[in-house]
């Protein structure tokens, strides 16, 4: 292996003429560590991918792998290695041709390559399809030719773009496992674009989160689902309602949001300013349907009319509009749901424990 496979970009990069693809980007990955890239189509992941690997040149900003500094270096030298979306496997060659062939560019003689390239396809379970060309494997298979023929080089970083993208849901959440215990096994460093959120929330130790050019939050991904840091992070990783409120009372304590019976409470925020807006989130499965709140989720209510009632198989999906017309998605177990069933144009109260909201910035 060369080297270790830690990552840093320090205030990277990317113009094309007048488009600044990514923006002056600050990020690091501990040697070993699963990172997904996540983000809306064309925020920049590709692009930070490709920069990392070397085929796409740094305008601005230094990246250092393995405390080397490799801004100027060519892919070969970095020691990453690339799963392209589509695969690229040489459709002429045999499964065993293609897992060897990076070990055929680095002069290895054939015994050695041949016996390495065995290894590899045992660990991506293909070591019976070694002599099939990819023509004749399912996409799910050639997949994992792919991953073999990325690591035979043992590379120290594995650069992987949208490598499930191309998979049903049910293929997709097998390699998905197979993705995550290759990376155990080897012990290195996976950086991983996704546009999938549970994608994300499932492989990674770091997830990234991008919008235009810039990272808006970098955490795990308890931290990013549970403690979104904008608008824009909640709604793009799901899961969460979003409640907004003007500060009446503020103390080191707590913060009250808006008087009398609707009044919201932030335990924990204080420093608030009387006057501000505020915004919290409240996961949507934190939420319940009563007749009235209880006690100790008096300061998080409010009047909601059922508007739709979704049966999803393990989860149903409840929408409840506010008196101002605001929707609130509630999801419940089924087996909750069938305890307290609820029906569209019935009226509830809507309430949460307060110490579940958290303050976005
Ligand atoms: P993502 O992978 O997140 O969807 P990309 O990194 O591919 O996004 O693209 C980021 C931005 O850079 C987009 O606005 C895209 O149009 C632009 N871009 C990407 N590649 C090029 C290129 N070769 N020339 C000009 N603009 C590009
Ligand atoms: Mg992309």
């Amino acid at each position: 292996m060369k080297g270790n496979g830690a990552i840093e970009l320090i205030a990277v990069s990317k113009h094309y003429g007048s488009t600044i693809a990514v923006k002056s980007i600050n990020l690091k990955i501990p040697a070993g560590a699963y990172c997904c890239l996540i983000g809306p189509s064309g925020c920049g992941k590709t692009t930070t991918l490709r920069m990392i690997a070397g085929h796409e040149v740094i305008s601005e900003g230094d990246l250092l792998i393995g405390n080397r500094n490799v801004t100027e270096l060519p892919p070969v030298k970095r020691g990453t290695a690339m799963m392209f979306q589509n695969y690229a496997l040489f459709p002429h060659m045999t499964c065993m041709e293609n897992v060897a062939f990076g070990l055929r560019m680095q002069g290895v003689a054939a015994p050695e390559r041949t016996e390495r390239a065995k290894e590899m396809l045992a660990r991506v379970h293909m070591e019976k399809f070694a002599d099939r060309k990819p023509d004749q494997l399912s996409g799910g298979q050639q997949q994992r030719i792919a991953l073999a023929r990325a690591l035979i080089t043992q590379p120290s970083v594995l650069l992987l773009d949208e490598p499930l993208s191309a998979l049903d849901p049910f293929l997709r959440a097998r390699m998905r496992d197979e993705l995550r215990r290759l990376q155990q096994e080897l012990g290195i460093t996976f950086v991983h674009v996704t546009h999938a959120q549970d994608e994300a929330l499932a492989l990674s130790d770091i997830v990234v989160v991008m919008e235009d050019g810039v990272i808006r939050q970098q955490g795990t991904p308890e931290e990013i689902f549970n403690k979104p840091r904008s608008r824009f992070i909640a709604n793009f990783m799901g899961g969460q309602n979003i409640f907004k409120g003007t500060v009446s009372e503020s103390s080191p304590a707590g913060t009250l949001l808006g008087r009398g019976p609707d009044s919201f409470l932030l335990p924990g925020y204080g420093n608030a300013t009387t006057g501000e807006d505020l915004e919290f989130t409240i996961r949507t499965d934190l939420i319940s349907l009563g007749e009235q709140a209880p006690g100790d989720a008096k300061n998080g209510q409010i009047p909601v009319e059922i508007t739709t009632v979704e049966y999803l198989g393990l989860w149903v999906r409840i929408v409840a509009t506010t008196d101002d017309g605001k929707e609130i998605t509630l999801m419940k177990t089924e087996s909750e749901f069938r305890q307290a069933p609820v029906r569209r144009k019935e009226k509830f109260i809507a309430y949460w424990k307060p110490e579940h909201a958290h303050v976005l910035a």
